[in-house]
């Protein structure tokens, strides 16, 4: 961070010298230059007949800093006709340069134009003359005006900006430590303390918490990080939870068959078609259970394709209410479908038999004492939408996004015996969203839940 603003202030400072001091002379001379333009020109148009031109020339002498001579010129003789002598440098006033150098100065000296001339002269207090030269004509004779104006040397003033350049490294340097201190204070300590929670976090410690500083990135970057710890804690939990959920699922038919085995085995009385019925159901239950753990990772892991046919949605309902005749008949549960016409749709059979399945075999699981489900049929517009209602507890509001997730139990206990495994609803979302499917829940506590899903209507073949 400091060699960064270090660097910078270098930059800055090498700007500034060479504006300063390799810069400064060019930029002097130009001023000088174009300061004696303007006074030659403002002379020059003075009318030199006029009662006030001797002080209207002092007072732009003066004003300007600068030696003036105006010369009326007839044949080859120029007569001053006024001197400003305002300056002690004046050259133009100094004998030394003779009549040569003047008539040098009219011979290139033009109507439109100021002409200028620097003659260099070295010496401590000048360090040359600049010379500028107008021609004005009134008919009968040129008007010459010469102004001079001294070119003082700037290493003087070099020097001085060369000190102050060093005093001003000093102090930008001293500043740029100062910020640096700051700025790695605000952003690189947050930093390094966030890559130290990092670290704890990839060691399996979700006990973190990540504090961004005072900067916007560093704040976003520690909220992202501690959202994403916060949902692998998530996922570490629900994982754990699993497990003990299916080592659980798996326990009670390896029980229940190992058990009644053992006592078929022994009591030569107890051999009976019951018995038998129960071993062979709680065998089903194993392998339904494994074919969802199984189904739901093809899903996720885009390892299941499509395969569209076209079908009776109506008639994947009606089966799935079948399957649950023994339970009807056994248990008092009444599922109630009575669609009005037969819907046909192009998906994936196996799939949406399974989501009607999951959502049916919930809505049993979880609808309250009156045992009651009810599914319904809509066609609108040629999307058909299947209802699975029950009259349960239903789901509380935060809840309802997160019943979707994989391994996501609202930690109710199921009303029947059977144990879920929190896979039927992530089942449920990965079959429909693979279809591009809309579906839904509606739930209002202690009324019940309604879960849908809509696909689109197709003519049947004939
Ligand atoms: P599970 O095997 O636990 O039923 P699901 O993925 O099918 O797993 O459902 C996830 C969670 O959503 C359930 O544990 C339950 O809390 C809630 N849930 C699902 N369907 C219903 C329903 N019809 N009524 C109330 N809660 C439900």
């Amino acid at each position: 961070m400091f060699a960064y603003l270090a660097f910078f202030t270098a930059i800055v400072l090498a700007v500034i010298a060479a504006f300063q001091i390799l810069l400064l002379d060019k930029v002097y001379r130009a001023t000088v230059i174009r300061q004696s333009k303007a006074a030659a020109e403002t002379i020059s148009a003075i009318d030199y007949n006029s009662e006030d031109f001797r002080s209207k020339v002092y007072d732009t002498a003066s004003k300007y800093g600068i030696c003036v001579t105006v010369y009326k010129v007839g044949g080859s003789t120029g007569t001053p006709i006024v001197t400003a002598h305002t300056q002690s440098f004046c050259l133009i006033h100094s004998a030394a340069l003779g009549d040569t150098f003047l008539s040098g100065i009219y011979a290139n000296a033009k109507i439109e134009d100021v002409y200028t001339e620097t003659l260099e002269q070295k010496n401590s207090s000048s360090a040359g003359s600049l010379i500028a030269a107008k021609v004005t004509s009134d008919g009968n004779y040129d008007i010459l005006t010469v102004v001079n104006s001294d070119i003082k040397p700037v290493d003087a003033t070099v020097a001085t900006l060369r000190w102050q350049l060093l005093y001003l490294s000093a102090i930008l340097l001293v500043v740029s430590a100062v910020m640096a201190f700051f700025i790695s204070k605000k952003i690189a300590v947050p930093v390094s303390k966030m890559n130290e929670e990092a670290k704890k976090l990839a060691g399996g410690n979700y006990d973190v918490d990540f504090e961004g500083g005072a900067f916007r990135e560093t704040v976003e970057l520690g909220n992202t990080l501690n959202y994403a710890a916060g949902e692998l804690s998530k996922l570490d939990t629900m994982q754990k939870e699993l497990i003990a959920n299916i080592s659980h699922d798996l326990r009670t038919p390896l029980t229940m068959i190992s058990g009644y085995s053992e006592v078929m085995r022994d009591i030569p009385g107890e051999m009976t078609a019951e018995n038998m019925q129960i071993i062979i159901d709680e065998t089903k239950r194993l392998s339904s259970l494994v074919n969802d753990m199984l189904d739901l990772s093809r899903l996720t892991g885009g390892k299941r394709e499509l395969k569209k046919t076209l079908f009776s949605l109506t008639e994947a309902v009606r089966q799935t209410v079948e399957r649950y005749s023994r339970l009807t008949v056994a248990e008092g549960y009444s599922i109630e479908f009575a669609p009005d016409r037969e819907v046909y749709v192009e998906a994936d059979e196996i799939l949406i038999l399974q989501v009607i399945y999951n959502l049916v075999s919930n809505a049993v699981n979880y609808t309250s004492e009156d045992k009651k489900v009810y599914i319904t049929q809509t066609l609108t517009e040629g999307i058909c939408r299947i209802s699975v209602s029950d009259t349960g507890d239903g789901i509380p509001e935060e809840k309802l996004p997160l019943i979707w997730d994989r391994y996501y139990r609202t930690g109710d206990y199921h009303k029947r015996a059977v144990t879920g495994t929190g896979l039927g609803l992530s089942i449920v979302k990965n079959a429909l969203l693979l279809h591009g499917a809309s579906f839904g829940v509606s739930s209002s506590l202690g009324e019940g839940s309604t879960f849908w899903f809509e696909l689109k209507a197709q003519s049947p073949k004939n």
